[in-house]
């Protein structure tokens, strides 16, 4: 038989209501009482580091997990991360930076709806998450809905629904219904063995561009922070109009050492700078682009790199080097 350690963390999956809304509050014994069937194909030992809403959740969180699975990855074939919703996208990200090249599956999933509800997603999306564990291919993963998606590629994409993650500009991993998975991502059995990070650097910043920001936010946010992921549109671009124009204030900031990112608030496609003036014109300022990267892995593989190194050059490289498929864009 397998064995699978679950690890719960909280989130809507273990919460109950109270006078002032939805709280995590069930423990892994009453979690696996809803998936009595799971131990006909694995052996689950658990522990419980966290409880909370994952709105709550601290980078130093995401390193406590990466050191937990560390400490006991020989004991077990697979890794089973209940959590949160809401920053559940990061999380899987983080993680695919903090353990790479796992030579067993590590999946995250949760609900939309507390697992003690008759109308409940999460017994479905628990025993999928067992299921993938046991018998899925290597990797981090969100499992959610019957999808299996990359930990780098993972997006929180509906508020209420329970198909509430997409793969994006990416496909999914694979698919479960019921016992049986459908494999699409078939990677090559990695020759090296896995290796664990555990130090992070969150001082990361993300701003959203919108018509009318006034340029000198970079100085302030410079100020707090070593590196800003900038959400500009379309396929990117950087407004350099004489009423609010960005091009000096970007040009201090990376004179500074700053570390700036441009990427785009359109979900799927990513960006391409070279495309038009406004985008070009940012390049010449020693920006990075995000092209095919999601929001959560830039914000996360800079957290990964940024704990390692500041330099420009060094970073750059290292940027652009695909970790768990996270970036498809050829940038040599
Ligand atoms: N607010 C909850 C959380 O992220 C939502 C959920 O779990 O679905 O912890």
């Amino acid at each position: 038989m397998k064995k699978v350690l679950l690890i719960a963390t909280g989130g809507t999956i273990s919460a109950s209501a109270t006078e002032s809304g939805l709280v995590p509050r069930l423990g892994t014994e009453q979690l696996l009482s809803y998936i009595p069937e799971t131990r006909d194909f694995c052996e689950i030992d658990s522990m419980q580091p966290l409880s909370i809403d994952s709105t709550n959740i601290q980078p130093e969180d995401w390193c406590e997990l990466a050191g937990l699975i560390k400490s006991r990855y020989e004991a077990y074939d697979g890794f089973v991360i209940t959590h949160g919703t809401d920053t559940m996208a990061y999380a899987a990200a983080m993680l695919s930076y903090l353990i790479q090249k796992p030579g067993k599956p590590i999946v995250f999933t949760g609900s939309q709806k507390p697992i003690n509800l008759d109308i409940s997603d999460a017994r479905m999306n628990l025993r999928d998450a067992f299921s993938y564990a046991a018998k899925g291919k290597p990797g981090v993963y969100i499992v959610f809905n019957g999808k299996v998606i990359l930990g780098t590629r993972a997006r929180k994409t509906k508020s209420k629904s329970y198909d509430a993650f997409e793969s994006i500009n990416f496909p999914l991993a694979a698919m479960i219904d019921g016992k049986r998975i459908t494999q699409f991502y078939n990677p090559s059995p990695s020759l090296e063995p896995v290796k664990f990070y555990t130090e992070i650097f969150p001082h990361i910043f993300l701003l959203k561009l919108s018509p009318g920001m006034e340029p000198d936010v970079l100085d302030y946010i410079s100020d707090k922070y070593e590196a800003i992921v900038i959400e500009s549109y379309g396929t990117g671009g950087i407004p350099f109009a004489d009423k609010r124009n960005f091009m000096r204030k970007l040009e201090s900031a990376t004179l500074n050492g700053k570390i700036i990112v441009v990427a785009t608030q359109v979900m799927l496609e990513g960006s391409d700078l070279e495309t038009y003036e406004v985008g070009s014109m940012a390049l010449k300022y020693n920006v990075l682009q995000a092209f095919d990267m999601t929001i959560e892995a830039i914000i996360c593989k800079l957290m990964w790199l940024m704990a390692n190194t500041k330099d420009y050059d060094e970073l750059r490289k290292l940027f652009y080097i695909p970790v768990l498929e996270d970036i498809m864009t050829d940038v040599s």
